[in-house]
């Protein structure tokens, strides 16, 4: 079959491919990817089938169909893959970060009833219709950064009703629009305020009332907040291993504020991804790379730490070099990240956790479809994926987190449709 898109004349095709095959890049891995100058991407409807240098380019598969791109001389790569988001949710605390600016403390904010469960409130205010409207305006944002596969939490309802109707959403709000959406249940956000002060009793609930109406095929993961004023590691544990048994894949929350044993936990129980870790130690580190041999990725979020005002952020340089894979999400959330801003993400990395150019790039598409369990639709530009594509706007993969918070992507393919063009 002919190709029906063409694009050529990439400067420098960062196709995220090469070996290993069977884990994500760890180590030094993470950098040593492959490059092509001068390449192409060749495509049948929503699936590349080659990619290559320009003087490898078998002219006899294009038609007068064939619709040909021509990235005159720029980086040209997979589309991002954003596997932390807590994209459905009701209202939004600008007033609150308006008041945490003028220096009231976050508790000062929660015992006032603001915070995570001012968002609860709203979220469960909200009508379905309302909180679809909202995740589709956000799925158009994040399309347009060049998003083209998201993770997407709930944990804003923290009810068995209103957890079930966030999951529906982003389950809508996927087959809506061209992102693909790859929901995570977070009923384990917090408990809810209906069982403050009885975590267990709340994670009982979960277990008793709402995993059993999930199917592990439609909602692939389940999540907890591991941290003081969530949840214990013994709870954690306790609350993963029955999600496991249930037959969902996991994730946690862990090591945000504090180095309590999260991470390593849930790195026994073989999830796939430990987000934030800001204070996982290095030493902590290595044991899981080793534990896991280099099959769970560490999901570091640098946003947060910024928009929190926080000096701590994930040693991502010790943790590669410790052969811990590594991806990095914006955590996008109305209470600790509401930016969608993959890219400055990516350049924070860079510059708070020390990831190199390469490395950062990797952590963005690669690994972050491996910390979904992705890697074999999207993330790399290889023959069998899909067809999800950028072409940016600069033409060296140092720029991309060199222009500080700029948005570098001038054409967004998904399956092989331009699905967005920035002027
Ligand atoms: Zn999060």
């Amino acid at each position: 079959m002919p190709y029906t898109l063409l694009i050529r004349h990439c400067g420098q095709l960062l196709t995220l491919a090469g070996p290993p095959a069977t884990r994500p890049l760890a180590g030094p891995d993470q950098a040593n990817w492959r490059i092509i100058a001068d390449g192409y991407v060749a495509c049948e409807n929503d699936r590349i089938v080659a990619v290559g240098p320009m003087a490898e380019l078998d002219e006899g598969q294009l038609t007068p169909a064939t619709r040909i791109v021509e990235a005159h001389g720029r980086v040209v790569m997979p589309g991002l893959v954003e596997c932390h988001t807590h994209l459905v949710f009701g209202g939004q605390r600008a007033a609150e970060f308006e008041r945490k600016l003028r220096g009231e403390s976050y508790l000062d904010i929660l015992a006032g009833g603001g915070g995570i469960l001012s968002t609860v409130r709203a979220t469960r205010a909200a009508s379905e219709a309302e909180l679809l409207a909202d995740a589709l305006r956000h799925l158009a944002d994040f399309r347009r950064y060049g998003v083209t596969t998201l993770e997407a939490k709930s944990g804003y309802g923290l009810d068995a009703e209103t957890e079930l109707r966030l999951v529906r959403v982003a389950r809508e709000a996927g087959r809506q629009q061209p992102v693909r959406v790859v929901p995570t249940f977070l009923g384990a956000h917090v408990p809810g305020p209906e069982y403050a002060g009885r975590p267990a009793d709340y994670l009982a609930m979960l277990v008793a009332d709402v995993l059993p109406r999930l199917d592990p095929a439609e909602v692939p993961f389940v999540d907890i907040f591991c941290e003081q004023g969530a949840f214990s590691v013994a709870e954690s544990r306790q609350y993963l291993a029955a999600a496991r048994d249930l037959g969902f894949g996991l994730k946690i929350h862990a090591e945000q504020m504090h180095e309590l044993g999260g991470c390593e936990m849930a790195a026994q129980l073989g999830a796939i991804s430990l987000d934030h870790a800001d204070y996982l130690s290095t030493a902590a580190a290595a044991r899981i790379a080793a534990a896991t041999q280099g099959r769970t990725v560490a999901v570091l979020l640098p946003l947060v730490p910024l928009f929190l005002r926080l000096e701590q952020y994930a040693p991502g340089r010790a943790f590669i070099d410790a052969g811990l894979p590594v991806a990095l999400s914006t955590d996008f959330n109305p209470g600790s990240c509401p930016s969608k801003n993959l890219w400055l993400a990516l350049s924070m990395g860079c510059l708070k956790m020390g990831l190199t150019p390469a490395e950062a790039v990797a952590a963005v598409t690669r690994n972050a479809a491996w910390a979904i369990g992705q890697q074999q639709e999207c993330g790399s530009l290889a023959p069998g994926l899909r067809a999800d594509v950028l072409v940016l706007n600069v033409a060296t993969l140092p720029e991309i987190p060199y222009w500080l918070g700029d948005n570098p992507v001038r054409q967004v393919f998904i399956g092989g449709e331009l699905v967005a063009e920035n002027p």
